[in-house]
């Protein structure tokens, strides 16, 4: 249980494969909501459990590389806020009080520092919390530190980080996904019982996928964006990950809800997703309309992931279901759209990245011009990646291309919404794969940018209509040894039905 890394049988032609799993047993092997309850009945401590995932970083950490920064005071001291309410008797200040979480380093914190993984923003520190981060440290989740991802969140397999590189524990050697991959890595290594990630084009979905955790994206505009440091605005949504449905669900309803700070947070009620991933544990599908869309697998997809994709539509049905085949012809040109949007907004929001407001200042010796130390230090403080893609966007967006690049792309995207329209016309939810294949080795596809781009091609159609999406552990591919996840889709404002669904699919593989 100690171990910094274990070996494990199986997956690679070479022999054994380098793993740092969580354990499992002790308190590092229980869902959160079981620890949340030991701490409010007083049989462990906020403190103890706190110091057993930060135990589990520091002895973990150099061979999975989940954190940028570990806060382990400020967690123990929000450990001991819920420990002195529980002492004294006082009502939970909510379902996860006590229990720790690990924070993408996407969000704004006044008491650790926020870098997005960019050299831009080293050493860069928030006056004030984002939205999510003043709802957690409210419910009383103590947060152990700030993950890695791919510089402002853009990537696959979290290589494009300016800090370091994630390592996937069901096989070191391979990636955790991305962007979302440190948080990921966290969970699946059991360093942290719940995470926070980022979901543009799908950053939560996929390292969930590949590491064989929870993760939700929930509707656009459900969850604040408030300090989230953004990537495409349109597309951008914060959402809950965990290693079991209920305890994701627990998470979402702690950080969701309208929020005057983010104009495009939506002022509705919260869905009920906690009760919908109760009801769901019945495991009974029966009436639950499952589409199965036309286009998704076949070419490109790793056979051990269709075989599991193909044993858990079988699932669905004999817990219930009806699996109903749904056609999304647009769906064929949502790799394209995507990337114009998301560049084209990229290239908008990192021009407030200068030098001059946040982050590092290069160049600024005297002998520069203003325009040139913004000049230089855009060049020195940002990435290869997001270089290309504030390039790509610029390009989109300038005149005499915008109408056939950028408007293009907005068309496909009211095309790709409405084939989501009409299949939900026929189905209460949409699964699916959430990857073509399991997780690849590192350094595999860092040099090919359109094979990095072709891995998010089941998760960007959500993300193109706002759609809650979320992935669940879903078996291993005979082919590799690996996690697979299915992804569950529902429509805008019905996050409810994704999480019954998945948690009667978890319930039904027990
Ligand atoms: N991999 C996709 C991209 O690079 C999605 C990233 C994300 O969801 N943040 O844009």
């Amino acid at each position: 249980m100690t171990e910094t890394a274990n070996s494990a049988a199986g997956g690679a032609a070479s022999g054994a494969v380098e793993t740092a799993l969580a354990p499992n047993e002790g308190l590092l092997s229980l869902p959160a909501h079981e620890l949340a309850a030991k701490i409010q009945a007083g049989e462990v401590t906020s403190r103890e459990v706190t110091q057993a995932f930060l135990d589990r970083i520091a002895e973990s950490d150099d061979a999975v590389g989940a954190f940028l920064h570990v806060g382990a005071e400020e967690a123990l001291a929000a450990a001991d806020a819920v420990d002195a309410q529980v002492a004294a008797g006082e009502e939970p200040v909510s379902p996860l009080a006590g229990v720790p979480l690990a924070l993408k380093d996407l969000f704004v914190t006044t008491d650790a520092p926020t870098t997005a993984a960019s050299k831009i923003l080293e050493g860069y520190m928030s006056p004030y919390d984002a939205t999510i981060v003043t709802k957690i440290r409210a419910a009383g989740i103590p947060i152990l530190g700030k993950t890695n991802l791919d510089e402002f969140a853009m990537g696959s397999s979290n290589e494009n980080s300016a800090y370091k590189v994630t390592h996937n524990p069901h096989d070191l050697s391979r990636t955790p996904g991305g962007s979302g991959g440190g948080t990921a890595a966290a969970l699946a290594s059991g360093q942290a019982p719940l995470g926070i990630g980022t979901d543009t084009g799908g950053s939560i979905r996929q390292p969930a996928s590949l590491t064989g955790t929870v993760g939700a994206k929930p509707t656009y505009g459900a969850v604040s964006r408030y300090g989230m440091i953004a990537n495409a605005s349109s597309l951008d949504q914060c959402g809950p990950c965990a290693n079991n449905v209920l305890d994701t669900a627990l998470l979402h309803e702690v950080i969701a809800g309208h929020d005057p700070f983010d104009a495009t947070s939506v002022d509705r009620p919260v869905s009920s997703v906690v009760e919908a991933a109760r009801e769901g544990a019945s495991g009974d599908l029966s009436g639950v309309r499952i589409g199965r869309v036309k286009q998704f697998g076949g070419e490109g997809t790793q056979a051990g992931v269709s075989d599991v994709i193909e044993a858990s539509f079988a699932q669905l049905e004999s817990q219930g279901a009806e699996i109903v085949e749904v056609d999304c012809p647009n769906f064929a040109h949502v790799m394209g759209a995507y990337y114009i949007i998301q560049t084209s907004e990229v290239s908008s929001n990192l021009a407030r990245f200068d030098g001059m407001r946040y982050g590092q200042r290069r160049g600024d010796d005297g002998s520069h011009s203003a325009e040139e130390v913004m000049a230089i230090t855009r060049g020195e403080g940002f990435g290869d990646e997001v270089k290309r893609r504030v390039i790509l966007g610029t390009y989109a967006l300038s005149v005499g291309y915008y109408d056939a690049y950028y408007l293009q792309a907005q068309r496909i995207r009211t095309l790709v919404a409405q084939d989501f329209a009409k299949a939900f016309e026929q189905v209460d939810v949409i699964a699916g794969p959430a990857t073509p294949t399991t997780a690849f080795k590192l350094g595999d596809k860092v040099d090919d940018p359109l094979a990095m781009y072709n891995f998010d091609l089941f998760t960007l159609p959500l993300n193109l209509a706002g759609l809650p999406g979320l992935s669940v552990p879903a078996g291993t591919a005979s082919d590799t040894g690996l996690p697979v996840g299915l992804q569950v889709i529902a429509p805008a404002f019905a996050d409810e039905r994704m999480y019954k669904v998945a948690a009667a699919f978890e319930a039904g593989r027990k």
